[in-house]
């Protein structure tokens, strides 16, 4: 057994270059339409496969790369991957819209505006199909510039989502700002769907269908939350019930078999 402190120990040693070796992989969860029950997104999600402990989740390593500054190697791995799986699908004539996370700490610098402009032209990417999930792992308050930045992309003619919606930092005051298209309904709001929270998703709807933007319920797991999102009418959903981050093939063969969830009652 290694001692937790030991295996951070280890983690922080290995995270630079992890990138440049090819050991960060992406795996794609479904995000179905809640009228139709088609798949129509696919949100990108990291994963390390370290040479010593296997799969990583992001959730131990991400804070880590904030951490040691190594956000935007990792996350431009992550945008190819994105754009990468976006043209295959745009080019098997389905386009599913591929959303990437974006911490709030790579959009400090213009570097992203390249990077998203040259991988659009590489790829002949149509730019609707991707979209950036904005991740406030520190408030946005604090990171002026991105605010600008954002609003560069949006240019780009990508996508803008704000994740986490009702967990993170993310204020109604920063949503208005960044200009998003997308909201993204925290898993917490959308699992707790009697009392409190329960209210709080509701609002967060609202608030979010006020604003012209498209809504997302994150982390459906029971019959129950998926009928209550789509009696709040949210526009897509995605969340175990209805298909678990798997590979990019594991999707296809979802495609290929029509796989969807059934809309009518
Ligand atoms: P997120 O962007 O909010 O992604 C959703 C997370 O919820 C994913 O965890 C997903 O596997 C999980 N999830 C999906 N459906 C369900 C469900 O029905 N129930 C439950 N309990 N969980 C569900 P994952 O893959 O471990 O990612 C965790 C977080 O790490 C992400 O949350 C995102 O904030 C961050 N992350 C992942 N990949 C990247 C990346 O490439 N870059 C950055 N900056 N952050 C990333
Ligand atoms: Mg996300
Ligand atoms: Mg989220």
């Amino acid at each position: 057994m290694v001692r937790s402190d030991d295996r951070r120990a280890l983690l922080e040693r290995d995270l630079p270059g992890a990138a440049r070796r090819g050991e960060i992989i992406a795996l794609f969860q479904p995000q179905f339409s809640l009228e139709t029950g088609e798949v129509v997104g696919a949100e990108a999600l990291s994963r390390w496969i370290h040479p010593r402990f296997g799969l990583i989740a992001p959730g131990e390593f991400i804070p880590m790369a904030e951490r040691l500054g190594l956000v935007g190697e990792i996350g431009d791995v992550m945008l190819r991957l994105g754009a990468h799986a976006a043209r295959d699908w745009q080019d098997q004539g389905r386009p599913i819209e591929v959303a990437v996370n974006v911490s709030i700490l790579q959009l400090r610098t213009a570097a992203i505006v390249d990077t998203i402009a040259g991988l659009l032209d590489e790829f002949s990417l149509a730019p609707r199909l991707l979209t950036l999930e904005v991740t406030e792992t520190t408030p946005v308050t604090q990171v002026p510039e991105a605010i600008g930045v954002v609003h560069r992309l949006s240019g780009l003619g990508v996508n803008i989502s704000v994740d986490d919606f009702g967990a993170a930092y993310a204020s109604r005051e920063q949503v208005i700002a960044l200009q998003a298209i997308e909201l993204k309904v925290d898993q917490s709001l959308v699992q707790e769907t009697q009392g409190a929270r329960g209210e709080d998703l509701a609002r967060a709807v609202e608030f979010g269908k006020a604003q012209g933007m498209r809504l997302v319920a994150e982390g459906i797991e029971t019959e129950a939350q998926l009928a209550r999102v789509r009696a709040l009418h949210c526009d897509r959903g995605q969340g175990y019930l209805l298909s678990r981050p798997t590979t990019k093939a594991d999707v296809d063969s979802l495609l290929v078999s029509a796989g969807g969830f059934r809309a009518e009652e």
